[in-house]
């Protein structure tokens, strides 16, 4: 599904577009020319959806080359290895993340807690994946004539990192869980959760002051997706957390 020149919608589940399978979050195709990343990589329950909207965007498979996670939380971070196999791309990811995929870890990736209560598969496991890169704080990623880079945003969960993109006329923020639309952020009860480093990771993140916000679920913001992120401000300028995604 289209949502900008640059972007693509590929995967999202129910708390998002319900175009692919229901636990997904929102897994988004970034382009220019003959290049394309993808930006997380679902709950890898079948990846065939994605596949096949990858298709309909009419963006050849072969000019996807990279696909770059924002957490290794199951619903993010499950479908990397099945993505890595169908579509032969290269894995990015921060250490902390990269080291999870590596081993698939469940424990630390918090498959064991989350793939619980929410409808997944009993065999569901985390095929481990090998990692190309790992991304740290102020990295550039090139895709034709636009940039990505990385800022580190660990509070939803440790090893968390957002992606900036800059385009010719403008600024996105593709943010994974770290904010969502109407200044919402999600605060789970798992052991890298953290209150104070979410909302300092808001905080760095209105600094960008981003167009378009596409984040890890629910809608996204086209236009004007900074006023998103002042509104989580305004919460915390009265040391308060912003109001939660669920
Ligand atoms: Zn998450």
């Amino acid at each position: 599904m289209k949502l900008t020149e640059h972007i693509e919608l590929i995967g999202s589940g129910q708390m998002g577009f319900n175009l692919t399978h229901p636990l997904e979050c929102n897994v988004y195709l970034v382009h220019d020319g003959d290049d394309a990343i993808i930006v997380d990589a679902g709950a890898g329950c079948d990846i065939e959806p994605i596949l096949r909207q990858i298709d309909q965007s009419g963006i050849p498979r072969t000019s996807i080359r990279r696909l770059l996670l924002t957490h290794a939380h199951p619903d993010h971070a499950g479908g990397v290895r099945a993505l890595h196999d169908a579509l032969g791309v290269d894995v990015y990811a921060s250490p902390l993340v990269a080291r999870y995929v590596r081993d698939g870890d469940e424990r630390s990736a918090s498959f064991d807690r989350l793939c619980g209560p929410g409808g997944y598969p009993e065999d569901y496991a985390f095929a481990a994946c090998p990692v190309a890169d790992e991304l740290r704080e102020g990295e550039r990623i090139t895709v034709g004539r636009l940039a990505i880079e990385v800022i580190e945003t660990p509070g939803h969960c440790g090893g968390h990192v957002s992606f900036v993109l800059r385009r010719p006329d403008g600024v996105d923020l593709l943010s994974g869980d770290a904010i969502f639309t109407r200044g919402r952020i999600l605060l789970q009860n798992l052991w890298d959760c953290s209150v104070a480093g979410s909302c300092e990771s808001v905080t760095r993140l209105a600094s960008v002051r981003p167009d378009g916000l596409f984040p890890g679920h629910g809608t996204v913001s086209i236009e004007r997706g900074w006023t998103h992120i002042y509104s989580a401000m305004e919460s915390i300028g009265s040391m308060l957390p912003p109001p939660q995604l669920a």
